[in-house]
């Protein structure tokens, strides 16, 4: 009779990393008891040091297994319907802005996922929030930052492009904080792989289960640092990346900003050659595992659309409505609306996923 095979690190490595569908999210790294897994600068998880065999790294990745149905009975007590097979369960939908002048000009569009955060970080939602910042010398190259006050977060505002293993700062504030609430914001692959953290049975679950409120990201791609920013942006173009002060995908253009200025105006698809190949298999464009899903996409110029998913989302985003910290107005009554969330998750949903999805099958494109 064969063995049965360990999957450990060197497995995950063959099966994912080696094979560009590892989209660096950080789990692995977080799952690690010793501490040997690291980031390394081009965007992918690498080993310094023993690995103990515990396969505690492989089965918490969730591009090795994600079981959508069992991780919403988790979430939201219930699996999704055929109605929500494209978007994923939410209560209600939202355009939110940031009432705060200051959050909204630091903010990438409306300011809603700072303040809302930085919110549930003041009432005590939350102890501490793991969010996205960059590195002091590598501009906009992402960093994890663990954060409890309002303006260590608006620090950490406005959209990074590329992937910086935001999950391994989970592990980072579990350690330093082991009894703190945790709040976490990501794309939907990160939120994915928190969540799969979360509830693996053979992975760590007490890294995962303590972040209460993961606030997900629109995101159809993301793209590679070194290949993007530092040769496309700052070598072929000569455009110093430390004075960007904003980066914006939107109406399909690629901009970059200092101020009002436009340093760079570009058709996304002028990009495709730096997307980051781990992107082809992912159908998630809503974040639909996420307390609260946010995205400029359905909102007006300035504001920003917010689908509430769980019943702990929705008690943070009323108390930060009641609290006056950021203003709503439903999102039946702009334009364009919901349609155009679904008409992208719809798109997405028929790239090939590798992981073990939903037991309802989305419709191929
Ligand atoms: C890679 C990427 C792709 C996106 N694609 C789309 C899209 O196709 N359509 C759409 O409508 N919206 C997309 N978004 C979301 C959009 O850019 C805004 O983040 C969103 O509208 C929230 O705006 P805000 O003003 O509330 O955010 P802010 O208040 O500025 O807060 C933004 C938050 O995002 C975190 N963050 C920044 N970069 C990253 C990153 N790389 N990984 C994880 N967290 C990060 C920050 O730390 C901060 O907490 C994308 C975001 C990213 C990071």
């Amino acid at each position: 009779m064969a063995k049965p095979q360990l999957k450990i690190w060197g497995t995950l490595l063959k099966e994912v990393v080696n094979t560009d569908l590892c989209m660096f999210c950080g789990t692995c790294i977080a799952a690690c008891p010793v501490n040997v897994l690291f980031p390394t600068e081009d965007e992918k998880p690498t080993i310094k040091g023993m690995c103990v065999l515990c396969g505690l790294c492989y089965n918490s990745c969730p591009r090795i297994e994600l079981p959508i149905d069992d991780i919403e009975e988790y979430l939201y007590g219930r699996m999704r319907s055929d109605d929500e097979i494209y978007m994923g369960i939410f209560r209600e939908t939202y355009s939110v802005r940031s009432t705060d002048p200051k959050i909204r000009m630091g903010a990438q569009d409306s300011g809603a996922t700072t303040s809302i955060l930085s919110h549930a970080v003041s009432k005590g939602y939350i102890d501490y929030a793991i969010t996205t910042g960059m590195d002091e010398k590598d501009y906009w190259r992402p960093k994890p930052c663990v954060s409890n006050n309002s303006n260590d977060l608006l620090k950490t505002a406005r959209s990074k492009y590329s992937v910086g293993a935001p999950v391994s700062g989970v592990g980072d504030a579990v350690a330093a904080y082991p009894d703190a609430n945790l709040g976490f914001v990501g794309v939907p692959c990160q939120i994915q792989g928190l969540r799969r953290l979360a509830t693996s049975p053979l992975g760590r679950k007490k890294l995962g289960e303590p972040v209460k409120l993961a606030i997900g990201l629109f995101c159809f791609d993301s793209f590679k640092y070194n290949q993007l920013f530092q040769e496309f942006v700052q070598t072929k173009n000569k455009i110093s990346l430390e004075q960007v002060e904003k980066v914006d995908i939107k109406n399909n253009r690629f901009n970059l900003f200092a101020g009002e200025k436009v340093l760079m105006d570009l058709p996304v698809k002028d990009l495709k050659p730096y997307e980051l190949p781990a992107c082809k298999n992912c159908q998630d464009f809503s974040a639909e595992l996420s307390d609260l899903s946010i995205g400029a996409v359905g909102s007006p110029k300035g504001w920003t659309t917010v689908l509430v998913r769980s019943s702990f989302g929705e008690e943070v985003f009323q108390s930060a409505i009641d609290a006056g910290v950021i203003e709503s107005k439903p999102l039946n009554d702009v334009k364009p609306g919901i349609s155009l969330v679904s008409k992208l998750s719809k798109l997405k949903k028929g790239r090939p996923a590798t992981y073990i999805t939903s037991k309802l099958e989305p419709a191929k494109e």
